[in-house]
């Protein structure tokens, strides 16, 4: 059944025109913050009252819509009231699913968009071109492989309906010029909506829920069970969820024998290979290509900086531990280091989030290698939170590309956020024991390890790398099929 079928006339078009451009600058802006995924936890109040944008929702039917006749069939409430229910409705995720019927529907000619108003008196606003690329019939679209078959090739981005209605409350209905239709449904709008609070509430998917620790860690280590990992969907959705906010997990209950990291990555994805090959062992070798296959003391650092693909996260397995003094592995969150590097020392944390150090790895090891990268010690995403570390003495280049007068407080920012790193405070003390693993994130989570005696026996362990991309993708895989709510 239709329940409205409205087409603004030409002399309409101005009426509305002016309200739309400050719109859709404004929502423009709120969408670019939806392009990274690594961004860190930034707590904000939903956009839902600013006046520019909850003014220019109910302008368009305010004042103007007395003048603009087909569509003024629609009675909406008072401002304040539609404020209210527009966030209820159409940016909340607390709708009640009984409540979520269109009641009408109208076609924007100035702003080009479909205008669909919810029972309860919210509007959506879903623009015409967006609506034709996304036509959910199976000329356009593949649902097996969940693929758009519109191709840009023939998209007309300036096409336009000739005809919407709502049927049955739950299906907006376009005719198009060239006679095709299309049929959306209202939870697939729904969840599409173009408000400022729709995209805030959905800009949250995007957060990384980071939590910073320091030494006290140790006390409260995040734990798994490797049988369980590898049995238990749940189990592993759970390690991995505290492996992005922590940084940092202890596997327990490995077996002594070499095979586990790929086990475990398995389970996830798979390994990420590097010039190590597929997996590599932290043995003491003669002849070394890489510091780690001695028993010298390796100061803090992050794996393959010099990678532009660097891995996300790094494994180590310790099958056998020397039974003498140290062989301990130094852990630190680095993002909570740049957080109080940041506090207490704001011009060094300028200085690393903008200068570009240069890292190099020439050597041979699974092949002959010669990497280079260039990067900001501290790295921030487009909303300024500190997004990753890039932190190696062995492998950052003695070519320092900065004018000669930056070097020295270059050099007193890098002595600082050192400083700060192995403060007791913040640098927490693990002597793994045989069957134990660590994971941690590779960019974040800056590891070393005190020397120690080779001839206190044998120190085995056995590493490996997985991809941050990997890992996303498995855990919302897990959460789409047991039905996980956040
Ligand atoms: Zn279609």
């Amino acid at each position: 059944m239709a329940l409205s079928v409205h087409l603004l006339r030409p002399w309409q078009k101005l009426l509305v025109g002016s309200t739309a451009s400050v719109m859709t600058s404004k929502w423009s802006r709120c969408s670019s913050v939806l392009s990274g995924n690594r961004v860190r936890m930034v707590e904000k109040s939903p956009n839902s009252t600013d006046p520019e944008t909850s003014q220019g929702v109910c302008t368009i039917h305010g004042k103007q819509q007395q003048q603009a006749t087909p569509i003024s069939r629609a009675v909406f409430p008072p401002q304040a009231v539609f404020k209210r229910r527009f966030s209820a409705l159409c940016g909340s995720s607390e709708v009640q699913e009984g409540a979520l019927i269109m009641e009408k529907v109208c076609l924007n000619e100035a702003a080009r968009m479909v205008e669909v108003e919810w029972s309860g008196g919210g509007v959506s606003r879903f623009p015409y071109v967006w609506l034709r690329d996304n036509c959910q019939c199976p000329q356009c679209f593949n649902p097996d492989s969940r693929s758009r078959l519109v191709l840009m090739l023939d998209l007309d981005v300036n096409v336009s309906p000739v005809r919407v209605e709502v049927q049955g409350g739950s299906s907006l209905s376009v005719e198009w010029p060239d006679g095709h239709q299309s049929q959306y449904d209202r939870h697939w709008l729904r969840e599409r909506c173009f408000s400022t609070q729709a995209l805030s509430e959905r800009q949250r998917d995007w957060h990384r829920k980071t939590q910073l620790w320091g030494a006290d860690l140790a006390h409260n280590l995040p734990k798994a069970d490797f049988p369980a990992l590898l049995t238990d969907d749940r189990a592993l959705y759970d390690f991995l969820i505290r492996l992005d906010s922590v940084g940092l997990v202890l596997v327990q209950n490995v077996p002594c024998d070499v095979g586990q990291v790929e086990k475990l990555a398995n389970r996830v994805a798979f390994l990420k290979q590097t010039c190590f090959g597929k997996d590599f062992e932290v043995v003491t070798k003669m002849n070394p290509s890489d510091l780690a296959f001695t028993s010298v003391q390796l100061g803090l650092h992050m794996d393959l900086p010099s990678y532009n693909y660097t891995p996300g996260v790094q494994m180590l397995h310790c099958i056998e531990q020397t039974t003498g003094e140290g062989g301990d592995n130094s852990l630190v969150d680095g993002f909570n280091a740049a957080s109080q590097l940041k506090e207490e020392n704001p011009d060094a944390f300028r200085l690393l989030t903008t200068v570009k150090v240069n890292f190099n790895y020439v050597g041979t090891d699974h092949h002959k290698y010669f990497f280079r990268t260039r990067q900001n010690v501290i790295s921030l995403d487009d909303q300024g939170e500190v997004q990753s570390i890039t932190y190696m003495d062995l492998s950052r280049s003695s070519i320092l590309d900065l004018p000669a007068d930056l070097v020295q407080p270059f050099y007193d920012a890098l002595k600082a956020f050192n400083t700060i790193m192995y403060l007791p405070r913040n640098c927490l003390s693990l002597k793994m024991a045989a069957g134990e693993l660590i994971i941690f994130d590779n960019t974040r989570t800056l590891h070393g390890r005190s020397a120690y005696s080779p001839d206190s026996g044998t120190r085995h362990l056995q590493g490996g790398y997985m991809d941050w991309d990997e890992i996303y993708s498995r855990m919302r895989a897990i959460k789409a099929d047991l039905g996980i709510e956040d």
